[in-house]
């Protein structure tokens, strides 16, 4: 009798040990399941709620990723060919023709004949293109890395592709030369060219090279 009740015990914690090793591994298996499926769920952007980029799987032996480098811009001349008569002169006033007053320039002035094709300096897009009260028709482009080029003193007519939003390849006509600005009107026709890395001005010709359209103009002595 004794001897019965106790094999059925022994047979009852054998079946208890048995379900205990089953819940176990069957919690386990859920456990792994669920913990893969987290990792596999793409970021979620606390901030904006949106999936964020997902985790790079590394397919190069071994490489580490390439560091995400800003993209350079190169400007080309917003002119086929002109004359620079007015340096930019951001920090120190310069003598102004049309004001008869020192006032500093965070331009470059390019001469050249009223109706010349002024072209994009680089890839971008239309800030805006707006008549200014002093500076004229004036068109502004945003481009990568920071920058932004203005184009001042057009005539006021501006290619009808040439509209806030718009994107523009270097090289694409964004407007002509003109003289619409009446702070520069006692010039000759010309562009006035600004370019702004992080809104902060910085001299054109540091970024572009002009073709001169007189050979003989002496640049040393523009500002003058
Ligand atoms: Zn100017």
């Amino acid at each position: 009798m004794l001897n019965e009740n106790q094999k059925k015990l022994q047979k009852n914690r054998m079946i208890a040990i048995g379900l205990a090793i089953a819940v176990t591994a069957a919690i386990t298996v859920t456990v792994i399941a669920a913990v893969s499926a987290r990792r596999n769920k793409p970021v979620t952007d606390p901030t904006t709620g949106s999936p964020t980029a997902q985790p790079t799987v590394q397919t190069t032996k071994g490489k580490p990723e390439a560091p995400v480098i800003a993209e350079k811009v190169t400007f080309l001349a917003p002119l086929a060919a002109g004359n620079v008569t007015d340096a930019w002169s951001a920090d120190v006033p310069v003598f102004s023709d049309t004001m008869e007053d020192y006032r500093v320039h965070t331009g470059v002035d390019i001469t050249a004949a009223a109706g010349t094709p002024v072209y994009a300096a680089a890839d971008g897009t239309v800030e805006s293109v707006e008549f200014h009260p002093m500076m004229g028709q004036s068109v502004v482009l945003v481009h990568a890395d920071g920058y932004k080029t203005v184009y001042r003193n057009l005539q006021t007519a501006i290619p009808e592709a040439i509209v806030p939003g718009a994107a523009v390849k270097a090289g694409d006509s964004i407007g002509k030369v003109g003289d619409t600005a009446l702070i520069e009107i006692a010039e000759e026709p010309h562009l006035h060219f600004e370019i702004y890395k992080d809104d902060v001005c910085e001299d054109p010709l540091d970024h572009i090279a002009i073709t001169p359209v007189d050979a003989s103009a002496d640049y040393e002595d523009v500002t003058d």
